[in-house]
């Protein structure tokens, strides 16, 4: 059984003007130690897809079908109560900003204590041994000194060190990782992403990345999921992605980035930007941005499709895969 299996996830917001779809028939699974990532430009649903995994959309949203089942339980349907446990003890969540989960008014010991013991019937003392275990698990210099600091004591760097300090505290089995690295600069962005591939390496924890960064992803993931307008328009194995994309959306995300650029040249951006979930046009909706248009992406939205190692959901990679069909 994988992790955790998202089926048909549809999630929609309701709003005064009336509903509008987020996220449309999502499915992917994710098995035990798997590093996965989700792409896509700001609006495309990321962000959305992560807390709907940990069923943590807040009204107007809601889920309106499908299930996410993880170790075979939808987490979908579960009470509060059983998805509080859930979310502390198997499913750690870390952000942009790392203020969103570290309380300004704690001592980081204080917080990783009260974290522990809120999930474990274990001491003070204990708690403390295992906070300061995880401290040096994430390489903090002067790890003692550290819990009885309070955050904002800290650089941003090392703050976002201590909060994967506090997602490991209870040995959970699947983090999800929602642009944790965005706020820092380059150098301690690539540290942060290399310490938390060596965690999940090192104690079998499943990573979904949320990021825009596809260059990122690349570095840290096995498998990629490239969304655009609320659904997944190309998925599959990280190298194949990125060496050969069939979807002109992510090869515009390729050609962007700048390691792509030769020296002196201009940043290739994709022309135009993502239409708004109310105001999609008819048939694919990335027809606006792309040089490639059929007639059929007018008309019908591109179901995704296999092709070669990957699925794709674009009408121009499903006839040239039935002409060389034809052809063989
Ligand atoms: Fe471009 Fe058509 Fe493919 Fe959409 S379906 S990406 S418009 S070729
Ligand atoms: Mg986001």
């Amino acid at each position: 059984m994988p992790l955790l299996e998202v089926n048909n996830l549809e999630v929609c917001f309701g709003l005064r003007q009336g509903s509008v779809t987020a996220l449309r028939d999502i499915s992917f699974q994710l098995e035990r130690g798997e590093r996965l990532g989700i792409v896509g430009e700001s609006g495309a649903g990321k962000s959305v897809l992560g807390f709907s995994i940990i069923n943590l959309i807040s009204r107007p949203g809601f889920i309106n079908k499908g299930e996410v089942l993880f170790e075979g339980k939808n987490l979908a349907a579960l009470k509060n109560k059983e998805m509080r446990t859930i979310r502390g003890n198997r499913i750690a969540m870390i952000f942009q900003d790392p203020m969103m989960t570290l309380n300004p008014v704690l001592t980081i010991g204080d917080q990783m204590v009260e974290c522990l013991r809120a999930h474990r019937k274990i001491s003070k003392q204990d708690a403390r041994v295992i906070s300061l275990q995880k401290l040096k698990q994430v390489y903090i210099p002067s790890p003692d000194t550290r819990l009885d600091q309070y955050p904002h004591e800290l650089s941003g760097g090392m703050r976002q060190r201590i909060v994967i300090a506090i997602g490991l505290l209870l040995d959970p089995d699947l983090i999800i990782a929602d642009e944790p690295t965005t706020a820092l600069d380059v150098t301690i962005q690539a540290e942060i992403m290399e310490l938390m591939v060596e965690l999940c390496e090192r104690n079998n924890v499943a990573l979904i990345l949320i990021t825009h960064d596809l260059g990122v992803v690349s570095e840290v993931t096995q498998r990629t999921i490239v969304m655009y307008a609320g659904r997944v328009i190309e998925e599959g194995p990280t190298k194949e992605i990125i060496n050969d994309a069939q979807h002109p959306y992510t090869q515009g995300l390729i050609n962007a980035l700048p390691q792509m650029a030769l020296p002196g040249q201009r940043l290739n951006q994709i022309r135009g930007t993502m239409p708004g979930l109310n105001d999609l046009p008819s048939g694919c909706a990335f027809s606006p941005r792309c040089d490639y248009v059929l007639p059929a992406c007018h008309e019908a939205i591109p179901a995704l499709t296999k092709s070669g190692g990957c699925n794709v959901a674009c009408h121009l990679v499903t006839e040239q895969n039935n002409l060389s069909e034809v052809n063989e």
